[in-house]
């Protein structure tokens, strides 16, 4: 059988490590198929843009961690998919057969979501703009007004709160005094996260004399101002705005895989709702009855019950393992450290949860020993 797994991040090097170790000395092939040959510790980006890690930092190339672990690795973009003949198709127009495949290439901002935006935002997503982002940030002076924020259906919070709190430190470091303003349409700030991450999060804002507001739409922006639900129209010289997620662009060219604006969706064995052999995971995918937030541990675990489902269904049995969402999160905070989130559900409905955050100089390091860590492990 071959199992053929697109994209190198998070959830797609997760599953080709799993499957490749665990498939190593059988008849099975597993292949992993990505766009760029390296793998990219996004979390860091949000370091990038203030000059404190360069993109070779925070990347190590795909091909000799998968051969270790007895994976092929195609560099190739991919164009198509046909579950029904079950194939994929590259960009140089050669086809792959599969017998499953796992989709992780990822969710993309949707910038054409809200009118104006596109254009008219900074971003940190992917390498090229955190770079292009660095260029912009290098050339800000005083007086010019910030607006960072969250627009409805964004899945990804936090990175917005990194930037903020790392632009608040970058203007202070550098003796520039702009007003910067918040807004996210979250009830509460970071509400999906652990209840008292939001109260830390209220203090911190207020110490730092943060204007911010909650529970707003982005209805539009120009080229001057965003405009809010409230009312309220925010001039701007530099903005950072999250949208809500799209999939990739080869989802909207592929016939009969269900999606969401390109979002895969799946049920909780990770399964397209349509296909029992492609599985999808990480940013990627949408479970209807579950509220996710989108970050690489997730991505990871994903990956990780996608492998292990694809294992039974190779010894003939069903899938067992279920993707449940929780939290363990480390957050940058600038000049006051890092936070440290835990939300666990403590029931298998999620009717109840463990919650608890902390703040300070130690989580701030437990981010930067994460990172070490984790480049150490799969490079
Ligand atoms: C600034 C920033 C800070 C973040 N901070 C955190 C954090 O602190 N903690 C945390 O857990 N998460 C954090 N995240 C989120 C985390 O990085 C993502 O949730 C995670 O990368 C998603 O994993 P993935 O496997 O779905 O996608 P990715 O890791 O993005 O991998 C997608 C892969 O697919 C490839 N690909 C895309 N399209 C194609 C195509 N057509 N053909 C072939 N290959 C393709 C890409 O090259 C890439 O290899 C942060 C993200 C950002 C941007």
């Amino acid at each position: 059988m071959r199992i053929v797994i697109l994209g190198g991040g998070f959830g797609g090097l997760n599953s080709a490590l799993w499957l490749g170790e665990k498939l190593q000395d059988s008849h099975h092939e597993v292949i992993l198929i990505s766009d760029k040959p390296e793998f990219l510790f996004r979390p860091s980006l949000i370091w990038v843009p203030f000059g404190s890690r360069k993109i070779d930092d925070i990347s190590f190339p795909l091909s000799s961690t998968l051969e270790k672990a007895g994976v092929q690795f195609i560099l190739n973009k991919v164009e198509q998919i046909f579950p029904k003949d079950k194939k994929v198709v590259l960009q140089d127009q050669t086809t792959l057969d599969f017998d499953f495949l796992v989709i992780a290439t990822s969710g993309f901002p949707d910038y054409e979501s809200i009118d104006g935006l596109k254009g008219n935002t900074s971003s940190i997503y992917h390498r090229e703009d955190s770079l292009k982002t660095k260029e912009r940030i290098e050339s800000l002076k005083s007086g010019e007004p910030i607006v960072i924020g969250i627009s409805q259906g964004n899945p990804g919070p936090s990175i917005a709160y990194e930037f903020l709190f790392e632009m608040d430190a970058f203007l202070k470091q550098n003796k520039i005094e702009s007003l910067i303003t918040f807004f996210t349409y979250e009830e509460e700030l970071l509400d999906l996260s652990a209840e008292k991450a939001s109260k830390r999060l209220e203090k911190h804002m207020e110490e730092k004399e943060i204007l911010y507001y909650c529970n707003v739409t982005l209805e539009k922006v120009d080229e001057e101002k965003i405009y809010l639900s409230n009312g309220k129209s925010i001039p701007y010289s530099f903005s950072l705005i999250l949208p809500m997620y799209r999939g990739a662009d080869y989802i909207f060219n592929s016939n009969h895989i269900e999606h969401e604006n390109g979002l895969i969706i799946v049920n909780h064995h990770l399964q397209s709702i349509k296909w029992d052999n492609i599985y999808a995971v990480g940013d990627a995918i949408l479970i209807k009855d579950m509220p996710m937030l989108k970050n690489g541990r997730a991505a990871e675990l994903e990956g990780h019950i996608a492998a292990k489902n694809i294992y039974s269904q190779l010894q003939g049995e069903p899938p067992k393992e279920e993707y449940q969402d929780s939290l363990l999160g480390l957050m940058e905070l600038g000049t006051d450290g890092g936070m440290f989130m835990v939300k666990y559900p403590t029931s298998k409905l999620a009717s109840s949860f463990f919650e608890w955050a902390s703040d300070g100089a130690i989580p701030h390091l437990m981010k930067i020993a994460y990172e070490k860590y984790y480049m150490w492990k799969l490079s």
